[in-house]
């Protein structure tokens, strides 16, 4: 095996590991070595088309439909030198205020969360969209929201340059979006962070990883790693971990270290999530423009939250129940379609956690709550009610039987739309925003780390990404995850200097 040495070694490259390698980076001049170790590709530019099958599978874990044990739900997990930054949609929030007190980590207040993701923000060129750079369907949901008896806010988006193409999912063929692809991992390779890039690990050991470098899949695209193939252990004084709240867990998980807190895995959430489409008589500009730009907080009083959203054809058809004709009618119209995400707010929960199996692969055990069915039925009435209110002709919801309603259908609203016809497997389900899994807290009984990501009982070894949540964020996570992971640069900054 091919050995290795360094100071600070960092696991992934996403809004977590990105933040670290960027912190870490102006030690490098004063002889700190540090290297990051990303398991998915590096893409050119020009390799960035936008087209559904081929961006999926580029990018994504699964092709996007990463699917937990039962089959009910599937993740959205981003690989790629940028990890999910380079397929989000860039709508950047700052944690609320009640959820991190509710938190109640010791050591972790939530002025210091909001300081530091404005510094985020500033730097990722976060800003509200002029007002003719907002599309249709954006527009009609303000106007049904008004009409609805609600009040929509305007998402913060962090693009430079965006020329409108909506591919943000299948990353953006216009590197308009500031994901850690664009500033951050960029930044720190200028000052010196060897980035690797198809470098999986596969397993930690004390003060040290085992990293295999994989070549170029033939066809695939990408550059081939920065490193030959082959494996090699890479020795460190400090490893942060950043694989993401599936890949982290999963990876200590294998490693089995001695002393590793009981709690690895547990409290894993994800903000459930599902499209729903409404037709309109008329065309509208729903795929040309950013597709996130309005967002309804319920989190709070309903326990959902509602999104503006403009998924592709595939995407589309694939989340919408019904077969044959009923089916072919929605993507029929889909110039003339409107598009809510809702998602529930969900809770940690035992039970719901990141496992893995005889050969050491990720398993996410994940069941429906009654509160999260009660939040997706209650978010699709309200969807409903806004796309009424907007002037839609028909709903497709999948928590109905049929799952279309009429306008005619508009007054009973409540009775059409029940928690009984939401059937898990069924309702094609996915999430965005996994969490939790390495949790801080107090101590190894109730969490993993402190709250600067310092793994109990394991001082070598810290974790920087969205598994260091110990409940849900109720709102869109990167810019806390970044947040979190400069706190734990900070602490990896002082302890290296010692
Ligand atoms: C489609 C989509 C849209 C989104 N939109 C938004 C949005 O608009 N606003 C928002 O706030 N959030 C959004 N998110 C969520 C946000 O992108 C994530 O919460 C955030 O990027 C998570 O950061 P992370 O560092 O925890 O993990 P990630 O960014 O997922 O990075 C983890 C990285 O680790 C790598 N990795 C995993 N295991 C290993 C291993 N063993 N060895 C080496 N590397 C490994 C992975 O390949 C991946 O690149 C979206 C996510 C998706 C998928």
């Amino acid at each position: 095996m091919n050995e290795r040495d360094y100071d600070v070694v960092v696991v992934g490259s996403g809004a977590g590991g990105g933040t670290v390698a960027q912190a870490l980076a102006p030690m490098v001049a004063d002889g700190l070595r540090v290297a990051l170790f990303e398991k998915g590709p590096r893409l050119r530019d020009d390799e960035f088309t936008g087209r559904e099958i081929e961006m999926a599978s580029a990018l994504y874990e699964d092709g996007g439909g990463f699917l937990t044990a039962d089959g009910t739900l599937t993740l959205a997990l981003g690989s790629a030198y940028g990890g999910s930054t380079v397929v989000y949609t860039g709508t950047s929030l700052t944690a609320p205020e009640r959820v991190i007190r509710g938190w109640g980590v010791p050591g972790l207040d939530h002025a210091d969360v909001v300081a530091r993701s404005r510094r985020y923000a500033d730097e990722n060129n976060v800003h509200l969209l002029p007002d003719d750079e907002i599309n249709d369907n954006n527009r009609l949901f303000v106007e049904g929201c008004r009409g609805a008896g609600y009040a929509a806010e305007q998402f913060p988006i962090n693009v430079k340059g965006c020329l409108g193409s909506s591919l943000c999912n299948l990353g953006c063929p216009n590197a308009a979006k500031q994901g850690t692809n664009r500033v951050q991992l960029p930044r720190a390779e200028a000052l010196g962070v060897e980035v690797v890039t198809r470098a999986e690990v596969l397993r930690v050991e004390e003060r040290a990883l085992v990293v295999r470098v994989h070549d170029e899949p033939q066809g695939a695209k990408g550059l081939p790693s920065e490193w030959a193939p082959g494996d090699y252990r890479v020795r460190a004084r400090i490893v942060v971990l950043a694989a993401g709240a599936v890949g982290t867990p999963a990876l200590l998980l294998r490693s089995a270290l001695p002393g590793l807190p009981a709690r690895v895995g547990e409290g894993f959430t994800c903000h459930p999530a599902h499209i729903l489409v409404a037709e309109h008589a008329r065309e509208i500009t729903n795929d040309v423009g950013h597709p996130k730009s309005y967002y309804l907080d319920r989190a709070e009083d309903e326990g959902f939250i509602l999104e503006t959203c403009m998924y592709f054809p595939f995407t589309t058809a694939k989340n919408l129940v019904g077969f044959g004709e009923a089916h072919s009618r929605f993507m029929n119209a889909f110039r003339r379609l409107q598009m809510i995400l809702v998602l529930a707010c969900d809770h940690a929960t035992p039970g719901n956690r990141v496992a893995i199996d005889r050969d050491g692969r990720a398993v996410v055990h994940y069941r429906f709550t009654p509160d999260v069915v009660r939040s997706l039925v209650r978010a699709t009435r309200a969807s409903a009610r806004i796309f009424f209110a907007a002037g839609a002709v028909r709903v497709h919801a999948p928590s109905a039987d049929p799952p279309c309603l009429e306008v005619s259908d508009a007054a009973r609203i409540d009775e059409r739309v029940s928690e009984r016809h939401f059937l898990p497997g069924r309702t094609s389900v996915s999430a965005a925003h996994p969490m939790g899994g390495c949790g801080m807290g107090r101590d190894a009984g109730d969490s993993v780390t402190d709250a600067w990501g310092r793994v109990h009982g394991l001082p070598w070894l810290r974790i920087a990404d969205a598994s260091l949540f110990p409940d849900s964020l109720e709102i869109n996570p990167y810019l806390s995850i970044m947040a979190l992971a400069d706190r734990v640069a900070e602490a990896v900054r002082a302890e290296a200097t010692r």
